[in-house]
């Protein structure tokens, strides 16, 4: 039964499909939205949708920005010979919050999964081996710690062995199964301290 009317039932469906909302939740925020001002609603679709235009890959790393260039790999400072493959832009910030490295970054956008018929030619593993035609001296693999992130780890390792490029992978202080981004910096600088070679 359409006790609230086609119009609120989108806008409730619309918050429904994004990922952690519930139904409750979507309710209260289509809600929230019905009753904010006019303008502030326009505000915030159209940050919304500049976001999405704007939005691209670093040519370089692959995060997510929106210049050509992210601000770490255009950033003089950082050590270009350090790469740390990661598996999305939310794990770069992540890592980017601990302040404890000062490499650079390779986001693949995934990890290789038979299961989700995710494979080697779906993330920016082409990418990554052309990066390592430049000075690179180690390549820490950041992956998540469950089956896809493992695979990924060994499959990496095992295309930059041959290059005599130093390999690593981040320690056991990060949760087997864990996502990356839910866990505190603590953990995850420790984890980095503590990487071992592949
Ligand atoms: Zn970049």
């Amino acid at each position: 039964m359409d006790y609230y009317g086609n119009q609120i039932t989108k806008l409730i469906n619309a918050f429904k499909s994004l990922p952690g909302i519930g139904a409750k939740s979507a309710g209260r925020l289509a809600f929230h939205i019905i009753n904010m001002p006019k303008e502030e609603v326009e505000a915030f679709a159209d940050t919304i949708l500049t976001a999405k235009e704007k939005v691209r890959c670093c040519k370089c790393c692959y995060t997510l920005t929106d210049s050509e260039i992210c601000p770490i790999c255009a950033d003089p400072k950082r050590d270009k010979t350090t790469i740390m493959v990661v598996e999305n832009t939310r794990d770069l910030a992540a890592y980017e919050k601990t302040g404890k490295y000062n490499g650079v970054y390779h986001v693949l956008h995934g990890a290789i999964s038979p299961m989700l018929g995710i494979g080697v030619e779906d993330i920016r593993l082409k990418e990554l081996i052309q990066r390592l035609e430049g000075d690179v001296k180690e390549v820490i693999v950041a992956t998540n710690s469950n089956i896809e992130g493992e695979t990924t780890a060994m499959y990496i390792s095992k295309l930059i062995k041959p290059t005599g490029i130093k390999v690593t992978r981040i320690a056991s202080g990060v949760p087997v199964g864990g996502d990356l981004e839910y866990i505190d910096e603590m953990t995850l600088s420790r984890a980095l301290d503590g990487r071992t070679e592949l």
